[in-house]
C-alpha cells in the first residue's frame, strides 16, 4: 500500500465529489518506480468506482494519462505525482470527471478561446513548494482546452531525461519542447505570457483612486483592507499578489498561527482583500510616479492611473552577487531558492554565498541532500544564530570559507565552479561543483522611483511614523522602506500604518 491510511482517508472524501467516470492510461515498465505508479493507480481505482485504468505506451515510462472516457485530455503525470504534487493528482481528478474548477469564468473562457496548439512540459521535484501551482494551472488549462496538453515530469524519476536537457531549476516549463518559463507562476501569470492578459485599454476608463496602493505582499494587502474599511475608492496594481510570502516555505511566527505556508498565507490575504471592493490590478508592473493634480502611476503596459494618495508597498527581492557568471548561469546552476532546487543537486558539489541566518540554514538544508557544500562568508565571521552555526559545524560535508570575496562563478554551459579571493592574504581560490545558491539578502523594489521619492543610500523608502514619504500624499510601507526590520507581521502592521495615514491626509486635504 503506497498512501497512508490518513491521506488515504483524506483522499477518499476527495474522490466522492468525482461527477464522471476517469479513465486513467498507464504506460508502466519493470522498474520500481512502476510498479509503484501501479500501486498508487490500483489502489486509486480500488477507492472510486469511478476511475478506470487501462494500459498503454505513453512518450514516457513510468507515467499515466488522466482522461475523459472516450477523449484524452493531455493531463500526463510522468512520475509518481506524491509528496507536494499529491494535490495536483487530487485535482486532475476532479476536473477531468467534470468538477468545475475555483477559477473565475472569464478566466475559463480566456483558457477556452486560446488558439493553436500548446505542448507543455514542467519539470518538478515532488519536494518543491512553488511546482503545484504550475502543475495544476497547466493541468486545469489541458482539462479545459482541447489544443493544450501537460505533462508533469518528476525530475527524480526521470535523472537522464533531466541532466540531457540541463535542467537546473523547478519548476522548469517548456512549451513544444522550447523553454517558456521557470520559478513559481500562476494560472493568470502563464496566460499572460501566452499574450491572453489585460492591455492598456483595459485601463484607460477607470476613475481616479482615492487610495492606489503599488504592490500586493503583506504590506499592500493590509494597506488596502485598511483603506476599503474606510469606504474610500481603493485599488492595487501588483505585479504578483502575495510578494515574497508566495516564495515562503513554512511561517511560524505570523502571530496566532502557530504554523503556516506561504502560498497558503496569501490565498488567505487574497480571500480578505477579494471581500472589500478593491480594485485588483494583479500581473501589472508600476514604471513611473509623477506628482501633478493627482498623483499618476503609469504602468509598465502604457496606462497611467490616477489617485488622491499613493501607498508604496513594492516589498523587496534576493540581493544578487553581482559577479560574472551569475546572470549567464541563472537556473544553470545559480540559484536563489534551496528548498525547490536542491533535490536537483543531489549527490553533487555546491556552493552557498552568504552566511547570514538564511544562508546557514540553506547550507543545513542543502548538506542532507547533496555530496558537500562550501561556505562562502565575506566577513571574518559567520552572522548567523549561533545554535544555526553550531548545527553547520557538526555536519560533515561542510566547508566553510570566511572572509573570502567571490569572483566568478565559472562554467561553459552551466556551473563548473566558483572562484573566490582570499581577503586578508589575496590569493585566488577555486573549487569545482556545480552549483551556488546566492543567499546575501534583500534590495528594495524601489529603482522605478528614480529621484521622485526620498530614499536611503540602500534604496529604501525614507518614511515618518505615518508612513508618509517626502512627497505629500505619497505612503510607503513594508520591506521598500527604512524600517528597520522586514517580516511579515511588521509589514501588515506599517500597512495599516500607512493606509490610516493617508486616511487622514485625504480628510485634511
Ligand atoms: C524565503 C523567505 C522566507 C521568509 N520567511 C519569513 C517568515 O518566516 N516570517 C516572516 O515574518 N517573514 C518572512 N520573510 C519576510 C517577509 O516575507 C517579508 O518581510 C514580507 O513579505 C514583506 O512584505 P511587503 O508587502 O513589504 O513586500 P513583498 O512581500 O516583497 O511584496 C511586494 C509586492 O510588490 C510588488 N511589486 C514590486 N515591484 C512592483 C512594481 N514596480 N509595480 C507593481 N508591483 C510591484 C510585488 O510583486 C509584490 O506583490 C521571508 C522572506 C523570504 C524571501
Amino acid at each position: 500500500m503506497l498512501l497512508e491510511a490518513d491521506i488515504k482517508a483524506q483522499l477518499n472524501q476527495y474522490l466522492q465529489l468525482m461527477e464522471g467516470d476517469v479513465l486513467l492510461k498507464v504506460s508502466a515498465g519493470s522498474d520500481e518506480t512502476s510498479r509503484d505508479m501501479l500501486a498508487l493507480v490500483d489502489e486509486l481505482a480500488t477507492m472510486s468506482s469511478r476511475i478506470k485504468v487501462e494500459t498503454t505506451e505513453l512518450e514516457r515510462t513510468p507515467s499515466f494519462s488522466v482522461n475523459r472516457v472516450g477523449e484524452d485530455t493531455g493531463v500526463i503525470f510522468a512520475g509518481i505525482p506524491l509528496g507536494h504534487e499529491f494535490t495536483s493528482l487530487v485535482l486532475a481528478l476532479l476536473q477531468v470527471s467534470g468538477r468545475a474548477p475555483k477559477v473565475e469564468q472569464k478566466v475559463i473562457d480566456q483558457i477556452k478561446n486560446i488558439k493553436g496548439d500548446y505542448r507543455f512540459e514542467s519539470y518538478i521535484s515532488l519536494s518543491c513548494h512553488n511546482c503545484p501551482d504550475v502543475v495544476q494551472a497547466l493541468n486545469l488549462m489541458s482539462v479545459l482546452n482541447p489544443n493544450i496538453s501537460h505533462t508533469m515530469i518528476d525530475g527524480g524519476a526521470f535523472k537522464e531525461e533531466v541532466e540531457s536537457k540541463e535542467i537546473m531549476a523547478v519548476p522548469t516549463v517548456l512549451l513544444n519542447g522550447e523553454a517558456f518559463g521557470s520559478g513559481r507562476m500562476t494560472l493568470e501569470e502563464i496566460l499572460a505570457k501566452l499574450g491572453s492578459g489585460p492591455d492598456a485599454s483595459e485601463f484607460a476608463d477607470k476613475d481616479p483612486y482615492d487610495v492606489l496602493i503599488v504592490g500586493g505582499g503583506p504590506a499592500g494587502a493590509s494597506a488596502a483592507i485598511y483603506a476599503a474599511r474606510k469606504g474610500i475608492r481603493t485599488g492595487i496594481v501588483a505585479e504578483r499578489f502575495g510578494g515574497q510570502v508566495m516564495d515562503t516555505m513554512g511561517i511560524e511566527n505570523f502571530i496566532s498561527v502557530k504554523k503556516t505556508e506561504g502560498p497558503k498565507l496569501v490565498a488567505s490575504l487574497e480571500e480578505h482583500v477579494k471581500d472589500y471592493n478593491i480594485d485588483v490590478m494583479n500581473l501589472q508592473r508600476a514604471a513611473r510616479l509623477e506628482k501633478k493634480d493627482f498623483i499618476e502611476v503609469e504602468l509598465e503596459n502604457g496606462a497611467v492611473l490616477k489617485s488622491k494618495s499613493v501607498i508604496l508597498a513594492t516589498g523587496a527581492r534576493w540581493r544578487n552577487v553581482g559577479v560574472p557568471g551569475e546572470a549567464e548561469f541563472k537556473n544553470k546552476g545559480v540559484a536563489y531558492c534551496p528548498h525547490c532546487d536542491g533535490p536537483l543537486f543531489e549527490g553533487k558539489d555546491v556552493a552557498v554565498i552568504g552566511g547570514g541566518n538564511s544562508g546557514i540554514e540553506a547550507a543545513i538544508d542543502l548538506a542532507g541532500i547533496v555530496k558537500h557544500v562550501t561556505v562562502l562568508e565575506f566577513m571574518p565571521e559567520l552572522k548567523a544564530d549561533a545554535v544555526l552555526q553550531e548545527r553547520l559545524y557538526s555536519l560533515p560535508n561542510v566547508t566553510v570559507l570566511k572572509n573570502v570575496q567571490t569572483k566568478e562563478i565559472t562554467g561553459t554551459d552551466k556551473v563548473e565552479g566558483i572562484s573566490y579571493i582570499d581577503r586578508e592574504t589575496e590569493e585566488v581560490g577555486h573549487v569545482e561543483l556545480q552549483g551556488v545558491f546566492v543567499q546575501i539578502g534583500l534590495v528594495p523594489n524601489t529603482d522605478w522611483l528614480g529621484d521622485t521619492i526620498e530614499r536611503t543610500k540602500f534604496g529604501e523608502i525614507v518614511t515618518d511614523k505615518h508612513g508618509a514619504t517626502n512627497v505629500p500624499g505619497v505612503f510607503a510601507a513594508g520591506d521598500c522602506t527604512n524600517n528597520p526590520y522586514k517580516q511579515i507581521i511588521i509589514s501588515m502592521g506599517s500597512g495599516a500604518n500607512a493606509s490610516l495615514g493617508a486616511f487622514d491626509y485625504l480628510i485634511r486635504n
